[in-house]
């Protein structure tokens, strides 16, 4: 092969050399801001769910015995959702029964209203006996108590968050927010909101990044745009590093003449990895600085987002002590268009998917491939991701797709 490493082996690295958070810095918080936060320790249910035998069914707590004497009974009462049937309850008798309230003691069945005659002297007639324990929720099928219910290095969600909550769960020990320093260099960027001269460009891949680290719940510290200057660049990588537990900046990584990333980097702290088999964003810089991670993003806008979805993601899910960080999601679809293709890297595509009328996946590509058309990639919704030594494809081949909207949606 060209030398270049694979994604696999750059993610493997990662890997082996990030360390998992540190067990000293762990914060507690209440449920309502812990959105997003990674749990620090495993959660382990204090109660069963349901806490107790309840109905699934509007209807009639049966005992079978009754049933077996007589298909027709008298109501001794009610249950419901919150008031519980808790007089005597007689022979050949039916306890009336809403949804979500208690099951009186001795109860075999629930029988669906439904399926129940009421007569006009107010017993209550049943076709036929039935199933035992059927309309019956038993007391911790849900969710037993002292089970692990969410594990260390989850993401607290809009799901997993409420289900803490119907456990009575007020607080979670989670791990601390990354604080990670951003910045630009390159002596032909300018910020937004001021006029371009000959040869400026407006500076896109700060605002995209923090975009993209605010999704992944991190702590920005923004360190602006640095002109071209080696001594620029090394004072104010050491500045960000004392701050930030990862620096990453863009531009400057490859081998120009004013592209100092590198070489600072190599002075003041060490390069992990540089160079990967993908496209966009070949030149990629991992490495260390004497208190932080350092990521070096190419220049271009798109390969700038394409190794931050491919390489920082990962990097900052395994700092922030998300456990499931290796996997992305990965679909398998019909290309509907031809894709131009040539050996030797690990190509990120930009594409459009969707699922056609026969119910297939189908993707195509938005056109414009060139790592500095960035218009094109608006108009997609996933990464055409075709293997390292695979060349031109044809509609109606296979290809792997990676939606992306999870971070670019
Ligand atoms: P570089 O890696 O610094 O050589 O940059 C590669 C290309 O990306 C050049 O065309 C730069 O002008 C462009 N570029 C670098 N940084 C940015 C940025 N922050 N926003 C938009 N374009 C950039
Ligand atoms: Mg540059």
């Amino acid at each position: 092969m060209n030398g270049l490493l694979s994604l696999e082996q750059a993610l493997d690295l990662l890997d082996s050399q990030l360390p998992l958070p540190e067990g000293n810095h762990i914060e507690c918080l209440n449920l309502t801001h812990a959105q997003h936060r990674i749990l620090a320790e495993d959660v382990i249910s204090p109660i069963n769910v349901p806490s107790f035998d309840n109905s699934a069914m509007d209807g009639y707590a049966v005992r079978l015995a009754d049933l077996k004497n007589s298909l027709t009974l008298s109501v001794a009462g009610k249950s419901f959702a919150g008031q519980p049937f808790e007089q005597e309850w007689p022979a050949q008798s039916v306890v009336r029964i809403m949804t979500g309230a208690m099951i009186p003691a001795g109860t075999d069945a629930v029988v669906m209203q439904e399926e129940v005659t009421i007569n006009p002297d107010g017993t209550v007639s049943f076709k036929a006996l039935p199933k035992a324990n059927s309309n019956i929720r038993r007391i911790g099928e849900d969710v037993k108590q002292g089970e692990v219910i969410l594990k260390k290095g989850a993401k607290l969600t809009a799901l997993s968050l409420p289900l803490l909550a119907s456990l009575g769960i007020e607080q979670v020990k989670v791990f601390p927010r990354l604080k990670v320093a951003i910045l630009s260099t390159g002596d032909e960027l300018v910020p937004v909101g001021q006029p371009l001269q000959t040869g400026q460009i407006y500076d896109t891949n700060r605002f995209a990044v923090k975009l993209m680290l605010e999704k992944l719940d991190c702590e920005i510290l923004d360190f602006g745009i640095l002109p071209d200057d080696e001594a620029q660049f090394e004072q104010t990588f050491l500045a960000a590093q004392t701050q930030a537990d990862l620096v990453i900046t863009s531009g400057g990584v490859s081998v120009g003449e004013a592209d100092f990333t590198k070489t600072v980097l190599e002075k003041i702290g060490q390069i992990n990895f540089w160079k990967l088999a993908i496209k966009p964003g070949k030149p990629f810089a991992f490495g260390k600085l004497p208190q932080a991670w350092f990521c070096g993003l190419p220049g271009n806008p798109v390969s700038a987002l394409v190794t931050f979805y491919q390489l920082v993601q990962p990097i900052i899910k395994k700092l922030q002590g998300h456990t499931d960080w290796k996997k992305p999601q990965k679909i398998t679809a019909l290309t509907t268009t031809d894709l131009k293709k040539a050996p030797g890297r690990l190509d990120f595509q930009r594409g459009f998917y969707s699922v056609n009328e026969q119910g297939q996946t189908v993707v195509q590509s938005v056109g414009f491939q060139g790592s500095h058309m960035f218009s094109a990639f608006v108009a997609s919704n996933c990464f055409i991701v075709l293997e390292r030594e695979r060349g031109n494809v044809s509609a109606g081949e296979t290809v792997t797709i990676e939606p992306f909207s999870d971070l670019l949606g």
